[in-house]
C-alpha cells in the first residue's frame, strides 16, 4: 500500500485489457478493500470489473489518479487464483490483464443472486376446499417455504389453484435464499462394483485424492475399460475431504451420457461449464462455485479459470485432446496449466486417456507422474479385431470412396441389424471444387484455403474465416455451365455413396455444423445409441466418449488423411484419432472389426493400431522425439506475425529475426510464409524457436520481443508457446 501527497491510499487493479501489469487506484475513504477483491473502476471512458492485486500501486500524478468505483458484494479471488493468473500469463508471454479476464467473465455474477419469491403456509384455511387445494395444503404442511412453481409441480396442480390460495391469504409471500445450480453430490449414493483391476487402480487414485499434496497420475487404460468409474473414485475422495472438483471435457456440449453416469455415481449432476450455457446460468454457476455451494463442475477448458475456493482435485479426461488447446488472445494448454493449478494450489491432479500424449507418458516414464493401467475392457467387451485395407489392391469403384471391401463389411452389419460407424474428418460435400473447362479452383478471397462444397446447403464454405457463397453454377473464370466438379470426399459425399448402395438403410450425417446446433447433436447421438440408425456417417465429434452399444463396425474412410501434414504430432495424433474412432466399436460385447482404408498399410501407425500393439509405438515416437529434441524433450514456441499485406508481414517478421540476440541452447529457424498463409484478410508469417530442455524459452523470447521493433500499424505479433498446430 502507498499513500500519495493526499494521503490518499493507492493499490494496484488487475484490469481485464491487454496490460502488462496492474494499474493504480485510489481507494476512497472508508471502502474495505482487500487483494483479491472485485472491483468497478473507471477506465477511460467507461467503467470495467477488475481485481485487486496484490503489493504496492505504483505512484501516479494525483490528477492522473482515478478513485475505485464500488467494491462488488463477492467473494475474492484467492491468492491462490492470483498466482495462477500471474504463472500462466509469464508462461504464456500474454498480458496478465488478459488472463485476470479470462477469470472474469461473468459480470452480473458480481452482484449477489437476487432472493427468489417463496410461499409459506399461514394459519388461515381456504373459504372453499378442493381435492386440488387439499394436495397442495398437504405438501405445503410441512411449514416449509416453497417456490410457486415447487409447489404446483409437487402436488400436480395448475399455479391458478396457488394463486386463488395466495389471494386468500392461505399463503405468504417470503424470500428464500438463492436456489443452487446443482444438488450437492452423495459420495456414498452408487457406489460401483468394481473389477480388481479397477479396484486397485480405484484405490491409488483415492490414495492420491484423499492427500492435500500436489501429485499427477496418469490414468492410461483402453476404450471401454471403465476410466469413468475409476477416476470417479477420486472426485469421491476429494469430495469427503470437503473440496471442490473440476472435471474438464474435451467436448463438454456433447457429453450428456457423461452427465447422466455422474448423476448414477453420485445422485447428482455436476454443474456445466461452456460456451453454450446461458448467459444467466453461466453467473450462477460462476458465482456458486466462488461461493463454494457447487461442489462439482465438468467443463471445458475455461473451467480452469472459475473462482474456486477450496479446488481440491483436477481431472482431465482424455488428456491427450488437442481441444485443450486454446488458440485465441491468450494461448494455453488447458492439460497444462492443470497440472500447474495443482502445483500452486498443492493438490493432485488426474490425466486420464486410452492413448496418453506422448508428453505425458514421457512424465509418467521419468517418474514424474504415476502411471495407472487398466489393460483390458470391462465386462465381456473385446477390444475390436482391426484390419487395414489396402486401397491399392482393393480400390473403390469410379466417382466413389469406399472399396468393396468396407461396403460388403457394411452390408454383413446391418443384415444383422447391428450399427456401422464410417468416419471421415472431413465436414461438407467435397473440400474443393473446379472448373472442368478451364481449371478455375473456387478458393476462398481472404484466406489461403479451397472453398468447400456443403451440398445440403447449397454453399461453398471457407472453414477457416466461415465465408460462405452460393453454390455456383456457372464458371466464374469462363462462364461455362454445369461443368464444376467436387473433388475429393467430405463426409456428405460418403453419406451419398452409401445411400447408393444401402438405399433401404437408416443412414445419419453427424458434424458440427448440422443445422440445429448443439441441442440436435444431442437427439441425433441418442438416436444412435437407442439403435435408430444403421450406418453413421461421421467426423471427429462422433470419436469422442460416446457409448454406442450396438456399433459393431467402423470403416475409417481416409486413414492417411492425417498424417500427410507436416505436424511433428502427425504420427501420435492419428494414432490417437484413429484408436478413439475405432474404440466406439464392440462395447457391449458383440464381436466387432474396425478397417482402416489406407495407401500405406505398411506405415507404423497403421501397424500400431492393426496390431494393437501402443507400446512399440510409443517406444519409437518417444526416440524420435527425443533424436530430434521435440518436446518433451526440448522445448518449441511459434512467434506468428500477420499484418493486412503481406509486404508488412514478411517485413517484420525478417526484423525480428535479425533483431534475434545469439543464444547456446537456442535456434530460430525461419520466417517462413505460413501454411495458411492468408486467414480472414491477414498475411501470416511464422518463426520457430527451438530450444533444448534446460533452456528458458519465455526469458529469450522476451529479450527477442524487446529487441525487435515495436509492431506498427495492422502488424500483430502473437507467441504461441508449446504450438501444437504448424499451420
Ligand atoms: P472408458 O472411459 O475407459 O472408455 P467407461 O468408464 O466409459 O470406459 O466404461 C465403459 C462402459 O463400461 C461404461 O458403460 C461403464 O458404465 C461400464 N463399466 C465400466 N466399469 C464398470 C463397473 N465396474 N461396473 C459396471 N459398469 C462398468
Ligand atoms: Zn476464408
Amino acid at each position: 500500500m502507498r499513500e500519495d501527497s493526499t494521503m490518499k491510499r493507492v493499490i494496484p487493479v488487475m484490469v481485464p485489457m491487454p496490460a502488462d501489469r496492474p494499474y493504480s487506484y485510489a481507494v476512497p475513504e472508508g471502502m474495505c478493500v482487500e487483494p483479491g477483491s472485485i472491483l468497478r473502476v473507471p477506465l477511460g471512458p467507461r467503467e470495467v470489473a477488475g481485481v485487486a492485486w496484490d503489493g504496492d500501486g505504483e505512484p501516479v500524478e494525483a490528477k492522473k489518479l482515478r478513485e475505485i468505483s464500488q467494491v462488488f458484494e463477492c467473494p475474492p479471488l484467492s491468492l491462490e487464483m492470483r498466482r495462477f493468473i500471474e504463472w500462466v500469463a509469464s508462461y504464456t508471454l500474454s498480458p496478465p490483464g488478459l488472463v485476470a479476464r479470462m477469470a472474469l467473465r461473468a459480470p452480473a455474477a458480481f452482484d449477489p443472486e437476487p432472493p427468489v419469491e417463496g410461499l409459506r403456509l399461514t394459519a388461515n384455511r381456504p373459504d372453499r376446499m378442493t381435492t386440488a387445494r387439499e394436495r397442495v395444503l398437504h405438501y405445503a404442511a410441512d411449514g416449509q417455504a416453497w417456490t410457486r412453481s415447487g409447489l404446483s409441480h409437487a402436488a400436480g396442480v395448475s399455479s391458478t389453484v396457488i394463486d386463488g390460495l395466495v389471494a386468500q391469504g392461505v399463503f405468504e409471500r417470503v424470500e428464500l435464499p438463492p436456489q443452487p445450480v446443482v444438488p450437492v453430490p452423495d459420495t456414498e449414493f452408487g457406489r460401483p462394483d468394481l473389477t480388481p483391476d479397477q479396484r486397485f487402480a480405484a484405490g491409488r487414485l483415492r490414495e492420491k485424492a484423499g492427500a492435500d499434496h500436489f501429485s499427477v497420475a496418469l490414468l492410461d487404460g483402453v476404450t471401454g475399460s471403465g476410466k469413468t468409474e475409476v477416476y470417479f473414485e477420486a472426485v469421491a475422495a476429494a469430495l469427503d475431504r470437503g473440496k471442490q472438483v473440476l472435471i474438464l471435457l474435451p467436448e463438454i456440449a456433447l457429453t450428456q451420457a457423461f452427465l447422466d453416469r455422474f448423476h448414477d455415481r453420485f445422485g447428482a449432476k455436476p454443474a456445466e461449464w461452456h460456451s453454450d450455457l446461458a448467459p444467466r446460468k453461466r453467473e450462477r454457476v460462476w458465482r456458486q462455485v466462488a461461493e463454494g455451494q457447487v461442489r462439482v463442475v465438468a467443463g471445458a477448458r475455461s473451467a480452469l479459470f472459475l473462482p474456486f475456493r477450496e479446488l481440491g482435485l483436477i481431472v482431465v479426461d482424455e488428456e491427450h485432446d488437442p481441444a485443450y488447446k486454446q488458440e485465441d488472445r491468450v494461448f494455453y494448454n488447458a492439460r497444462d496449466m492443470s497440472v500447474v493449478r495443482g502445483r500452486l494450489g498443492n493438490f493432485p491432479v488426474v490425466l486420464a486417456s486410452a492413448t496418453p500424449s506422448l508428453e505425458s507418458r514421457v512424465n509418467a516414464d521419468q517418474g514424474r507422474y504415476e502411471r495407472i493401467v487398466l489393460s483390458a475392457r470391462f465386462a465381456d467387451a473385446a477390444l475390436p479385431e482391426l484390419r487395414a485395407i489396402d486401397m491399392r489392391r482393393s480400390p473403390p469403384e469410379r466417382g466413389g470412396f469406399l472399396s468393396p471391401v468396407l461396403i460388403e463389411a457394411i452390408g454383413r452389419t446391418i443384415e444383422r441389424r447391428e450399427q456401422a460407424l464410417l468416419f471421415l474428418n472431413r465436414r461438407g460435400y467435397a473440400p474443393l471444387t473446379l472448373c472442368r473447362v478451364c481449371g478455375h479452383r473456387f478458393q476462398c478471397h481472404n484466406c489461403s484455403s479451397w472453398l468447400v462444397e456443403h451440398r445440403f446447403r447449397r454453399q461453398l464454405v471457407c472453414h477457416h474465416c466461415g465465408h460462405n457463397e452460393p453454390s455456383p453454377e456457372a464458371c466464374p473464370e469462363c462462364g461455362t455451365l454445369d461443368h464444376l466438379v467436387p473433388c475429393g470426399p467430405g463426409v456428405e459425399r460418403i453419406a451419398e455413396e452409401v445411400d447408393r448402395h444401402f438405399p433401404e438403410a437408416r443412414t445419419i450425417v453427424l458434424s458440427s455444423d448440422l443445422l440445429g446446433g448443439v441441442k440436435r447433436l444431442r437427439l441425433e447421438l441418442e438416436a444412435i445409441a437407442a439403435g435408430e440408425a444403421d450406418i453413421v456417417v461421421g467426423t471427429q465429434l462422433v470419436a469422442k466418449g460416446h457409448n454406442f452399444p450396438s456399433m459393431t463396425l467402423v470403416g475409417v474412410v481416409d486413414a492417411d488423411l492425417g498424417l500427410a501434414n507436416g505436424d511433428p504430432r502427425a504420427a501420435e495424433r492419428t494414432f490417437q484419432l484413429l484408436s478413439q474412432v475405432t474404440g466406439r466399436a464392440g462395447r457391449s460385447g458383440k464381436k466387432s472389426t474396425g478397417l482402416l482404408q489406407t495407401y500405406q498399410p505398411q506405415h507404423p501407425v497403421m501397424q500400431a493400431l492393426i496390431s494393437g500393439d501402443a507400446e512399440t509405438f510409443y517406444e519409437r515416437e518417444i526416440v524420435e522425439r527425443e533424436r530430434a529434441g521435440l518436446p518433451p524433450f526440448g522445448r518449441l514456441a511459434s512467434i506468428i506475425v500477420s499484418a493486412a499485406t503481406r509486404q508488412e508481414a514478411e517485413g517484420h517478421a525478417r526484423a525480428l529475426r535479425r533483431a534475434a540476440p545469439p543464444a547456446n541452447e537456442i535456434e530460430i529457424l525461419g520466417p517462413a510464409e505460413a501454411p495458411l498463409a492468408l486467414v480472414a484478410g491477414r498475411h501470416r508469417f511464422r518463426l520457430l524457436v527451438h530450444g533444448t530442455r534446460r533452456a528458458d524459452i519465455q526469458a529469450y523470447l522476451r529479450r527477442l520481443l524487446e529487441a525487435g521493433e515495436r509492431p506498427r500499424g495492422s502488424v500483430r505479433v502473437q507467441v504461441d508457446i508449446d504450438p501444437q498446430s504448424f499451420l
